[in-house]
């Protein structure tokens, strides 16, 4: 006749019925499998049982629970560099830079009188309503003058 797969629960009662002294024939009949079928799996559920039973060879392997411990310490301190790093960043981020674009801009391209672009700064003076920027041509000597800003 021909044999049923048998699944793991029904071969460790198997096991376990040879264990507590049943004959493999009776099993055999029984369950309807094979004799070989149930030496393999009692040689297993031996074999399985000593390498269980056996106490664990101490030795260089490290307990994994400290393991992960360690590392989490390393990781949450190169979490808080991270984060000192990202508040300087942060605070440098937020550092104006000490230009007024309207200063930059507000400067005569060429000369009104001779067409020359090369123009300095001859000094300011405060008006009551404004900063004046004195220019001066280089070329002709003819003098600008320029509103910059508001005094506040
Ligand atoms: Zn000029």
């Amino acid at each position: 006749m021909p044999y049923r797969p048998i699944d793991t629960e029904a071969r460790l009662s198997i096991v376990k019925q040879y264990w507590a002294g049943q004959k493999i024939a009776e099993l055999e009949r029984q369950y309807n499998v094979d004799r070989d079928s149930i030496h393999i799996w009692i040689n297993k559920a031996e074999l399985a049982l000593i390498d269980a039973l056996s106490p664990k060879k101490p030795g260089p392997k490290k307990d994994p629970m400290d393991q992960l411990l360690k590392r989490n310490t390393e990781l949450e301190q190169i979490n808080r560099k991270l984060q000192i790093q990202l508040q300087e960043l942060s605070q440098n981020s937020h550092i104006k830079i000490g230009v007024d674009r309207r200063q930059i801009d507000l400067r005569p391209g060429t000369c009104p009188t001779c067409g020359c672009d090369t123009i300095w700064k001859n000094g300011t003076y405060v008006r009551k309503d404004a900063h004046v920027q004195r220019f001066r041509c280089s070329s002709c000597g003819t003098k600008i003058f320029l509103d910059v800003k508001k005094t506040p």
